[in-house]
């Protein structure tokens, strides 16, 4: 039989406890054990180790011993008491996490009926879910947020909410990520509710707050910096948190909705995204995860788990943002800043260590009822917009979830179609493989959903809210949808087949047309061709990237290949894929990036052990040159696509010249080995390396010699000149690469590299910045790499300008003092 030992501080607490749990277990014969106090007259609250080994010794049984504690010093005490036990022993001994007092009267109960040591442990864990369970209720009623702290001596403010949404998902992530700058404690509450107050360093409890427009808002700030933070309230919200207010659509229409309008036997929808389309319907059906509650031993390492997930999903999410914010703009963009915010959120993330390391269950099942509570915060709102906000919650939730169970992330067409859904996820939307996906039907979702923002900026016709009846239709069920009106047939007439037909044509047409300018090179007036080439991940980008007139790739993240599996992929595997990719791509070129992970994108099957700064550690050629095996596989697999191609290879996150140097005996060795073998393989393949770190642009000098070009990561190198981490959205104030500290460094690079006879590219975000191409152009720089969809605007400014006009300009940029200056004299020159 189990039996059990409890430790507390307090002698009367313990015997009180072993009294309830022997009145549990009547008369059976499991020993209840106590050690408790120090021993000490002077000071008898607390722990002693001695005490608890007796407390063992008295209880022992092969069957095994359950040790419960209370809080602090008993912990260290229980695991000390364990080290004094002989070493065959120590197995049948284990120290529960469970809560004293439900816990031991649960852990007697089992041990009564003849349960295991495990049996016993899982049931004393468990222990807390009833009381969970049944007050539930009211854990929910408590507002998302609310601070526990009362903030002596705040200094004040009291702010007028102009935005048209009020302090919607934009602004107040604007809000928040501006509180985070300040070490001061900040919280705000309505002016008619003081009380109430919520933590203004929490996205999610300040956007579920909902305050609307022309609300009174008072901030409380104490601290150091407070008056600081407080005067960067009143500029913020004078300048309504930078939103224009055609940028905000009004919200028109309500999801869900309950009932479906017909007019002229068409279903009525929401038009969210311009354009027509005919074909068949592909519903789409999500599963969501199922999350069951266990009790989890180590909490620890579950708690590390939520950790890796989240680090991962943070990861994809910022390489959406910084997709779609050179394909459609910055403000879109700010979606995922917003689901960045929630990722990194103080109260989510207390809400759910308390679930994992207080309650002692499973990361996914903490993670839900966390996600559950924070959406359902957000659907009590009074307010469409917020409540479409709840969406944003559940999305990320899911994502979280996906990555902790393993399953993949987003939805998936496999034929050509239009897509019905009940909704559409950001994530989901923005990952959609575009070839197949003609237009998109949705049941929920009003034209300020971000699904329906981001299908405008994909360019997919799309009519959302159309209502419950667009889910009864099956399977190919044709359909014609158009994104002007927000009309949707289903089994339409062959006239209206026909004039969609001719519609969708003429849409194409003036579509095509605009794609067509883009297909010419860029010459600017006085006649310099730039080379405008495309930052892809895989083949599909790489058809993408011609469509949209990019004279090749300028930037391969190979790590597309690398992430999401459960072990590394194979030489022949990885071939196939850049094969595939310079297939599309014919002799155009094609820089490959080798491997860049580690950082805020950890392989699962790699142990970087743990590292406190990531992004200082063992990432891209760093990671490389310590797995030669990997580095090499790689290498081996680029230069054998080479074959045909007009591949090149580029080095990422170099910081030390003798990492080049490594990282090119390597490719020389894999070049040898395949030439021994009779591999074909290109003759010669430029080798070049990134600059996103400032050695490498300081010392640009010593490395020229070594390569044959240079691409400026300038996502990295601002990372690491301004000492902002590119995911944290608290410091994105500091991440913009106009910044002069990164075009001098820019500068300092082309001039290093034109002495060496070399070129320099950028492939950073900045090279398709509207704003920023003059400048790039005026410092040297000779390609512009960039996310395709940027490309077509990318080339209609390169075609207004002059070199010597941007080389002045440039020259009078590099003296300002920040990058807000840099813009604000950028856009005025704009205008
Ligand atoms: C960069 O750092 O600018 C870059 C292009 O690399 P990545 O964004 O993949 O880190
Ligand atoms: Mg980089």
């Amino acid at each position: 039989m189990v039996n059990l030992v409890l430790v507390s501080h307090s002698p009367s607490l313990v015997s009180g406890v072993a009294e309830l749990a022997r009145a549990m277990t009547q008369q059976s014969r499991v020993v209840i054990a106590t050690a408790a106090g120090t021993g000490d007259p002077l000071h008898p609250l607390g722990t002693n180790a001695e005490k608890i080994h007796r407390a063992i010794e008295a209880a022992y049984s092969e069957d095994g011993v359950l040790v419960l504690m209370d809080l602090g010093s008993a912990i260290m005490s229980a695991e000390m008491a364990l080290e004094f036990l002989p070493e065959e022993q120590r197995p049948n001994v284990l120290l529960c996490a469970a809560p004293m007092i439900e816990g031991s009267i649960a852990a007697a109960v089992q041990a009564s009926l003849g349960g295991t040591l495990q049996q016993v442990a899982a049931e004393a864990m468990g222990a807390l879910a009833a009381k969970t369970e049944g007050l539930s209720h009211i854990q929910q009623a408590v507002p998302a947020g609310t601070p526990v702290t009362d903030l002596t001596a705040a200094q004040t403010l009291l702010l007028t909410i102009e935005n048209k949404l009020g302090l919607h998902a934009r602004p107040a992530a604007l809000f928040v990520q501006t509180a985070a700058r300040f070490t001061a404690e900040i919280q705000i509450a309505r002016a008619t509710n003081e009380a109430k107050r919520v933590n203004a360093k929490s996205i999610n409890a300040v956007g579920s707050f909902g305050v609307r427009q022309n609300e009174v808002i008072k901030v409380f700030a104490a601290g150091l910096d407070a008056a600081e933070a407080l005067a960067a309230f009143q500029k913020l919200a004078a300048d309504k948190f930078g939103e224009r207010d055609e940028a905000v659509q009004p919200t028109v229409e309500v999801a869900p909705r309950k009932t479906t309008t017909v007019v002229d036997g068409a279903l009525m929808g929401v038009p969210a995204s311009p354009g027509y389309a005919v074909g068949p319907a592909v519903p789409l059906h999500f599963a969501e995860p199922v999350v069951e509650r266990r009790a989890v031993d180590d909490a620890a390492a579950e708690w590390a788990r939520l950790q890796v997930a989240l680090d991962v999903v943070r990861g994809s999410t910022r390489q959406l943002r910084d997709q779609v914010a050179h394909s459609a703009n910055s403000y879109d963009a700010a979606i995922f800043d917003a689901h960045l915010m929630f990722l990194n959120d103080p109260e989510l993330m207390d809400q759910a260590r308390q679930g994992i390391l207080g309650e002692h269950v499973n990361a996914e099942w903490a993670w839900r009822v966390v996600i559950d509570k924070s959406a359902a915060a957000f659907e009590a709102i009074d307010d469409e917009y917020m409540r479409q906000r709840a969406a944003d919650v559940r999305d990320i939730g899911r994502q979280v979830l996906t990555q902790l169970i393993g399953q993949p992330a987003a939805a998936v067409m496999t034929q050509p179609g239009i897509l019905v859904a009940l909704d559409l996820a950001p994530s989901d939307t923005a990952r959609l493989d575009r070839s197949l996906v003609l237009g998109i039907c949705t049941e929920r979702g009003g034209p300020t959903s971000h699904s329906a923002i981001l299908a405008r900026t994909l360019g997919i016709p799309a009519v959302v809210g159309l209502g419950p009846i667009i889910m009864q239709v099956t399977e190919r069920t044709p359909l014609v949808i158009d994104g002007q009106t927000g009309q949707v047939w289903t089994h339409p007439t062959k006239k209206l087949i026909n004039e969609y037909t001719t519609r969708l044509t003429e849409w194409r047409d003036a579509r095509d047309r605009a794609r067509a300018a883009s297909l010419a090179p860029a010459i600017t007036q006085d006649g310099i061709t730039v080379e405008v080439v495309a930052n892809i991940g895989n083949p599909d980008d790489a058809r993408a990237a011609i469509t949209n007139g990019a004279e090749g790739v300028g930037l391969l993240r190979t790590e597309f290949l690398f992430l999401d599996r459960r072990d590394a992929p194979t030489e022949n595997e990885q071939f196939d894929a850049y094969q595939a990719i310079g297939d599309v791509m014919g002799t155009r070129p094609v820089i490959v990036r080798t491997l860049d992970v580690g950082g805020d994108k950890p392989l699962a099957y790699l142990d970087l052990g743990h590292e406190d700064n990531p992004f200082l550690g063992q990432r891209a050629i760093r990671l490389c040159l310590n797995r030669p095996d990997i580095f090499k596989t790689q290498l081996r697999a680029i230069l054998r696509a080479s074959a045909g191609h007009n591949f090149k290879i580029m080095f990422p996150m170099i910081a030390d010249v003798s990492e080049v140097r490594r990282a090119k005996a390597l490719l020389a060795e894999a070049r040898a080995e395949l030439q021994a073998e009779g591999t074909p393989l290109a003759d010669r393949v430029e080798v070049g390396i990134m600059v996103e770190i400032p050695s490498a642009a300081v010392m640009a000098h010593a490395f020229a010699a070594e390569i044959d070009f240079f691409s400026i990561g300038t996502n990295d190198l601002t990372q690491y000149t301004l000492a902002a981490e590119r995911g944290n959205a608290a410091v994105a104030h500091l991440q913009d690469a106009l910044h002069p500290a990164v075009l001098i460094q820019i500068r300092q690079t082309v001039q290093a590299a034109e002495a060496a006879g070399k070129w320099v590219g950028v492939c950073g975000e900045l090279a398709g910045d509207p704003l920023a191409i003059p400048i790039l152009l005026g410092l040297g720089v000779k390609e512009l790499s960039m996310a395709s969809g940027s490309i077509p605007k990318a080339k209609e400014i390169i075609r207004t300008l002059s070199l010597p006009e941007a080389k002045a300009m440039a020259a009078q940029v590099l003296k300002l003092e920040n990058a807000e200056a840099v813009r604000d004299l950028l856009r005025k020159r704009g205008k």
